[in-house]
């Protein structure tokens, strides 16, 4: 949807500097054809095109070393490719994260060749678009291969990093990189009043800052499965059963938040809110079936690791748990943390030396 908007911000600002565009790419601007915002518009889709080629270059990469490639998801400023894999050495994934940045260069050489064989021809709107296309692809490769978190750049040198450091630490010095550059991205899109730049800087920073996170979640929880958390094990609740009843049952057995079970299947979550939230003269006609919030379940058996992404996309924070094909229990983010702080006392009390961490196995994004 970003595309979308952004698209015909990028066609109409494009359509303003058309003269200067037609210049730089050493054509008449009043010999091309066509309204500048049009122009615009094939500059804008080019772009993504180039994107999207960059895109495929790490995904084909992946493919060929065994990860598997979910989807590819072209947003405001650039591509994300969801990247399933197998552990790797960081050797792979350093020579994973340039393949991107060094299709982006070998395309803009081509156009760049391309660019100068047209010149002479005076072929004005092919030679403007090879332009271009020869620049887009240039400047994709080039701000990709800033040493620094979320771009290849950062990647390739957490990869080098990693051997020497492991992947906490590798991970950490390549985030905090990926920071400083946000922050040079924000003064000089402030001072230059380049809203693109300061946008560009915010998604550097986010996207530094959350992979820092999840690489020391993914360390933290290691091998740890949903069972070895401390989930609150308990009897669902029935979706026929009155939004009143179910009040009664939470104060009796102080609990607020219970997995709700219709017919045999799961049905997802109900909390103290959902009650509360229902007038209390209508809470012996309505049912928990009404007021249930639809959550997808996750299995005991499954890596803590899921239940993370499971909580971070459900709006409860809380998640109903199955044992082979039963509910039992609800999973929250207060459960989860409290995981994490027993791995850690464990970890003090039972010293030992870490395990080595994958800390690719689950999606990832590039930029
Ligand atoms: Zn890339």
């Amino acid at each position: 949807m970003t595309f979308l908007i952004v698209l015909p911000l990028l066609a109409v600002g494009f359509g303003r500097v058309f003269t200067d565009a037609a210049r730089a790419a050493g054509v008449p601007a009043d010999r091309l054809r066509g309204a500048p915002v049009l122009w615009g518009l094939v500059v804008a889709i080019a772009l993504f095109a180039s994107v999207l080629v960059h895109e495929l270059a790490h995904s084909l990469y992946a493919l060929r070393k065994g990860g598997r490639v979910r989807d590819i998801t072209l947003i405001m400023i650039g591509g994300v490719s969801q990247i399933s894999e197998l552990p790797r050495p960081g050797r792979v994934e350093a020579v994973m994260a340039l393949v991107g940045p060094l299709t982006s260069l070998a395309l803009g050489g081509a156009f760049y060749l391309l660019h100068r064989a047209l010149a002479a021809t005076g072929q004005f709107e092919l030679t403007f678009t090879a332009f271009h296309l020869f620049y887009l692809n240039v400047a994709l490769g080039l701000f990709n291969l800033l040493p620094a978190f979320p771009m290849d750049g950062g990647r390739v040198l957490r990869g080098l990093l990693e051997e020497r450091w492991g992947a906490l630490r590798a991970t950490r010095v390549s985030a905090d990189a990926g920071k400083v550059f946000a922050l040079l991205f924000a003064i000089v899109g402030f001072v230059t009043v380049n809203i693109l730049l300061m946008v560009i800087a915010f998604f550097v920073y986010v996207g530094a800052e959350a992979e820092n996170r999840s690489v020391l979640v993914k360390a933290l929880l290691g091998k740890l499965r949903v069972r070895d958390l401390p989930i609150q094990r308990t009897e669902p609740a029935e979706a026929s059963t009155s939004v009143y009843e179910l009040g009664e049952r939470m104060i009796r057995e102080r609990r607020v938040a219970y997995p709700v079970e219709e017919e045999g299947a799961v049905a997802g979550i109900v909390t103290l809110e959902d009650v509360k939230k229902v007038p209390r003269e209508e809470r012996h006609r309505l049912q928990v079936r009404d007021v249930v919030r639809r959550v997808e379940p996750v299995d005991a058996a499954d890596e803590a690791a899921r239940a993370v992404r499971a909580l971070m996309t459900s709006n409860v924070a809380v998640v109903p748990v199955v044992e082979q094909g039963h509910l039992v229990a609800v999973l929250s983010q207060l459960d989860l943390a409290r995981g994490l702080q027993l791995k850690e006392l464990e970890a003090t009390q039972h010293p030992s030396p870490p395990p080595p961490i994958a800390p690719w196995t689950s999606a990832e994004q590039r930029v």
